[in-house]
């Protein structure tokens, strides 16, 4: 049985005390909200903190605005993927949410848990003892772990040995659809609160993946009103439909005038970086959404992708996909059939029949 290290444990009523034992522990606190990521990594030593501080009994982070646009962190993915309130230009947090692993697993773990979410890689995932035969490697170069987000100069780097940085992957399925909506994340220090983009939250590196510091908590996040207009999906690969985290997962929400041309659009890929990796849109904006405009701008969005040799599948097949996924999300926004352009992506990509969008 895998056990987890000793560790005190904090359940805070509000924010405000939440946020006074974040800062007063330092580096060894932890939050830990449904706990669906931290508990299993705990148990494989992935980081051993001295403190959790669960959020379980702060009620003001599992509400709602009236508009609906305003989602406590502590909102559970469930929830988000049933939320009714949410406008229809909006669905892509719906589909994201949905998407994630299992029924059990979307019932407990939560939109803020998703947001910050581990970065993932086959070198990392995996017990103490199995990371130890390999004589573990950057991002937890010891027998416990490290502080998770805490850079470190020691261990080497399995995927790309001569590497200063970690590749791990974002492996978040609602940050991808969320950046594409504009959504912004609160963030609650014993020093006060700030609003930022949630694309600013995300840095390009497997252990320092995230900008907020450390004794900083994430409160809310908060959608953009619904302009008409605007439509979203959000398309996900990954190999069993019935919980697997992303091999890709691809945002994308735009704005189409009445005659059919792109007034703007917002496309973000998931799971090929270690940040979620949005794309230079100008190419498409101020033209329709014709099969020509879709591929060309497909394939230039694939260029920046680069997936590597550290997750599920091979890294070239990995990278050929996310053209055709793209391309397959900008033809259910221009109003394909969902199932006919799922369909063409799936040839176009040559993607075997068992494996799940
Ligand atoms: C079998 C399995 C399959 C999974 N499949 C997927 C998948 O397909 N897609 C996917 O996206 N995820 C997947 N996950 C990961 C995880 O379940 C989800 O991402 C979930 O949303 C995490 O939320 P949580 O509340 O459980 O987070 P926790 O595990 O409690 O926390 C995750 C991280 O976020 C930090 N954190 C949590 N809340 C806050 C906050 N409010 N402020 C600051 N930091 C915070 C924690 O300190 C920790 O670092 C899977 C997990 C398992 C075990
Ligand atoms: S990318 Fe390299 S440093 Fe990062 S978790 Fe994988 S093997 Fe370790």
């Amino acid at each position: 049985m895998m056990r987890c290290r000793p560790f005190r444990y904090h359940a805070p009523r509000t924010v405000a005390e939440a946020a006074k034992i974040l800062r007063g522990e330092g580096p060894d606190a932890m939050v830990l909200a449904g706990g669906t990521d931290v508990i299993p990594n705990l148990k494989r030593k992935q980081f051993a903190p001295r403190t959790l501080v669960a959020l379980r009994r702060i009620g003001e982070l599992r509400t709602a605005s009236d508009d609906g646009l305003t989602l406590g962190a502590a909102t559970t993915l469930d929830a988000i993927a049933r939320h009714a309130a949410l406008p229809e230009a909006h669905r892509a947090a719906r589909i994201a949410a949905s998407k994630v692993a299992t029924p059990q697993i979307r019932n407990r773990g939560t939109i803020g848990g998703n947001l910050c979410l581990d970065t993932r890689c086959t070198y990392y995932d995996q017990s103490a003892e199995w990371r130890q035969a390999i004589d573990f490697c950057k991002k937890a170069p010891g027998p416990h772990g490290t502080a998770i987000e805490t850079p470190v100069e020691q261990g080497i780097c399995w995927v790309a040995p001569g590497s200063p940085r970690c590749w791990a992957v974002s492996s978040t399925d609602a940050a991808p659809a969320l950046i594409a909506l504009g959504a912004e994340v609160t963030l609650v220090s014993a020093d006060g609160e700030r609003t930022i983009p949630l694309t600013d939250l995300y840095a390009d590196d497997g252990m320092a993946f995230l900008t907020k510091k450390r004794d900083e908590l994430l409160t809310a996040v908060r959608l953009p009103a619904a302009v008409e207009g605007w439509r979203s999906t959000y398309w996900k690969l990954r190999r069993r439909g019935a919980f697997d985290f992303p091999i890709l997962g691809v945002g994308a929400a735009l704005k189409l005038d009445a005659g059919g041309t792109v007034e703007a659009a917002r496309v973000v890929l998931g799971a090929v970086a270690s940040r979620p990796l949005p794309v230079d849109t100008s190419g498409l904006v101020g033209g329709p959404l014709s099969d020509e405009a879709i591929d060309a701008f497909a394939a230039k969005a694939a260029g920046p992708a680069k997936p590597l040799d550290n997750t599920d599948f091979t890294l070239h097949w990995r990278k050929r996909v996310v053209r055709a996924w793209v391309a397959g999300a900008l033809r259910e926004l221009r109003g394909d059939d969902s199932e006919e352009a799922s369909l063409l992506s799936r040839s176009a990509a040559r993607i075997p029949e068992p494996l799940s969008v």
